[in-house]
């Protein structure tokens, strides 16, 4: 058994560069957890939480509170070298902080990867080495969404995540505007977090040319799954859950009842990777299609997300770009984006990161 010495849960506040508006919310800062796992193997593995109440439920404080009072003790306790059997026992000890957890396992599975000698993704089972990713751009006026998209093409990117949600003419007026100007070569996907009555969200799909756009995010409430499965049914233009599936009993409820074509699988929502695979499988069973997004999150974090992708079969796409928009983040390493694609790296043991804490 590997034991646990020494855990730390850092707190660590970031500024965004530049900030972005979604529906209902305006983000100019994230506050990440570092974790932080000493062994008595004489290694060291971190994880980290991106805590998003309107997502999870759960702020940065719950988060901080559920490591300090449940999750360390719970790492202490377990067998360093078995992160399954950590995840297993987590959600009862915490059952709110999915954040949390997942920073808790990944520093194992970390851990597992120094101790192998290998990048986390081979511990996995290596399905590809790399995938194309979008970059977001916020809710703006629709000449300064086409800068900024431009911008983001000059720079390599070829798939473009708008978010949307707030207004549905100006949704339209912006999609139609970009889509003619940026040519076929680049795929746009939209994302209204929640922001459309189910009305709204019939209107903009209705509003939008064919072939506009590759999907439409969590264009209704969340909790309101039968919205999500009458805009399904009747557009061809997939619709994808974000907010509506957290876990895996989640996907599971999805499935059975035929909600989206599509699910947006996160570590933060999911508490780690164990349980995002179990995602991966549950929709690829039933032929649903996978995405791997993240929230504002260190490049630890963005790391797990990508090794945990490229090991599950059904998540051929990826919107790994949270830690672009961090000032001053803590690790570097952990992936590359080049030519709009994000890989890990595979010389790199681990979660490859270099962590300045
Ligand atoms: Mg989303």
């Amino acid at each position: 058994m590997i034991r646990v010495l020494r855990v730390e849960a850092i707190p660590v506040p970031f500024r965004l560069t530049e900030g972005y508006r979604i529906a209902g919310h305006t983000y100019t800062s994230a506050e990440n957890i570092v974790v932080k796992v000493d062994t008595s193997d004489g290694r060291t593995g971190f994880g980290c939480a991106a805590p998003a109440p309107e997502v999870t439920g759960e702020a940065p404080a719950d988060a901080l509170r559920a490591l300090l009072d449940q999750l360390i003790p719970l790492l202490r306790m377990s067998d360093a070298g078995d992160p399954a059997g950590f995840a297993r026992r987590a959600p009862e000890a915490a059952p709110a902080a999915p954040a949390a957890r997942a920073a808790c396992e990944m520093a194992l599975l970390d851990l597992v990867g120094l101790r192998a000698r290998v990048p986390l993704v081979r511990v996995l089972g290596i399905k590809r080495d790399r995938l194309p990713t979008s970059i977001t751009l916020g809710i703006d006026e629709p000449g300064s969404t086409l800068e900024r998209a431009k911008r983001q093409v000059a720079a390599g990117f070829r798939i473009l995540k708008l978010k949307v949600g707030e207004n549905w003419e100006e949704d339209v007026k912006t999609v139609r505007l970009l889509r003619q100007a940026l040519g076929a070569g680049v795929l746009l996907r939209a994302d209204a977090n929640q922001g459309y009555s189910e009305e709204a969200a019939r209107r903009f799909l209705a509003g939008l040319p064919p072939g506009s756009l590759e999907l439409l995010e969590q264009p209704t409430a969340a909790s309101d799954l039968q919205a999500l499965r009458r805009l399904a049914d009747e557009f061809e233009l997939p619709i994808m859950a974000d907010e509506s599936v957290l876990g895996a009993l989640d996907a599971r409820r999805l499935v059975e009842a035929r909600v989206a074509d599509m699910v947006n699988i996160k570590l933060m929502k999911s508490g780690g990777i164990g349980e995002a695979m179990e995602i991966a499988r549950v929709t690829q069973a039933a032929g649903i299609g996978a995405m791997i997004g993240c929230m504002d999150e260190s490049r630890i974090g963005i790391a797990a997300a990508l090794h945990f992708a490229l090991a599950a079969a059904n998540v051929e796409r990826a919107d790994l770009d949270g830690h672009l928009d961090l000032a001053d983040d803590v690790a570097s390493g952990g992936v590359l984006i080049a030519d709009g694609h994000v890989l890990p790296l595979l010389d790199r043991d681990g979660l490859g990161v270099s962590v300045n804490l």
